[in-house]
């Protein structure tokens, strides 16, 4: 059933649920939405309802509230944030719909040295709204209980410095002593900061000031990953070990 996220709580099951904006635009006119239709509505508390359209408008849809959904929330329980390096074309779309997919709470895109892409600040910007609107559909789509955050392109000095109640976990291609089960097992928590690099890696600079800044360098197996399978792989093993993939 098709979800839609209210920025509001709702409070009682007799609210009347007006779509408006963009919303609306999209439901009017792209899904052309009909009376009668049932929606799966989720307020800014994580709860989820069943909605069924009541009225259109040339640009509101009425919702009318049938039940609230109870054990409708899929948030995973443990915190976990996908730091990728600027990687070309769309592979950070991919990387971006992944992550909402297998549950991140945010996605951080990260400058580092060896980014092909270079982006000044109006571009960075209008990637990480295009970032966003990935992110939102995807979470609809995979029936998130809450919009996954696309945060504003950060360098990696600035998110060495951020995080710092986080296990932070580094997948580093040259890394052959710590494995990454082996660090979440150890340093496991309840908030993980996972970064990966762009298609040209990390510099070896990189890589110590990380480790200076409290970042497990784990090494994702022998072979050399592509960046997004790397994101993939990661983000997999941490939810299986740690969160909801995979386990009762
Ligand atoms: N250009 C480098 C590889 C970069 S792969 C080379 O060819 O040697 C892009 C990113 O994926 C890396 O920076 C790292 O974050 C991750 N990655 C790829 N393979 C990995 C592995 N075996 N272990 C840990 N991280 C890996």
């Amino acid at each position: 059933m098709k979800r839609l996220f209210l920025d509001y709580e709702i409070t009682d099951l007799s609210a009347k649920v007006v779509i408006t904006g963009e919303d609306a635009h999209h439901l009017l006119y792209a899904t052309r939405v009909r009376k009668g239709e049932k929606f799966m509505l989720v307020d800014s508390q994580q709860k989820v309802y069943q909605g069924e359209v009541q009225e259109c408008t040339a640009s509101e849809v009425f919702f009318k509230l049938l039940a609230e959904v109870k054990d409708g929330n899929t948030e995973a329980a443990i915190e976990v944030v996908l730091a990728q390096c600027l990687l070309k074309g769309d592979k950070m779309d991919f990387v971006v719909q992944k992550a909402v997919e297998l549950g991140m709470c945010k996605i951080v895109p990260v400058i580092s040295q060896n980014c092909v892409v270079k982006l000044d600040a109006k571009k960075q910007q209008a990637r990480q709204q295009k970032w966003q609107k990935v992110a939102d559909e995807a979470a609809k789509q995979c029936g998130r209980t809450k919009k996954a955050e696309v945060d504003s392109c950060t360098t990696l000095k600035a998110l060495m410095e951020q995080y710092e109640d986080y296990c932070k976990v580094l997948c580093y291609e040259d890394e052959n002593t710590l494995a990454m089960g082996t660090a979440l097992d150890k340093f496991g928590k309840d908030k993980y900061l996972l970064l990966i690099g762009p298609e040209g890696g990390f510099a070896p600079e990189e890589h110590k000031l990380c480790v200076e800044a409290g970042f497990h360098s784990v090494s994702l197996g022998p072979r050399i990953l592509r960046a997004e399978t790397a994101a993939l792989a990661a983000m997999t093993i941490t939810m299986f070990a740690k969160g909801d993939l995979g386990s009762e």
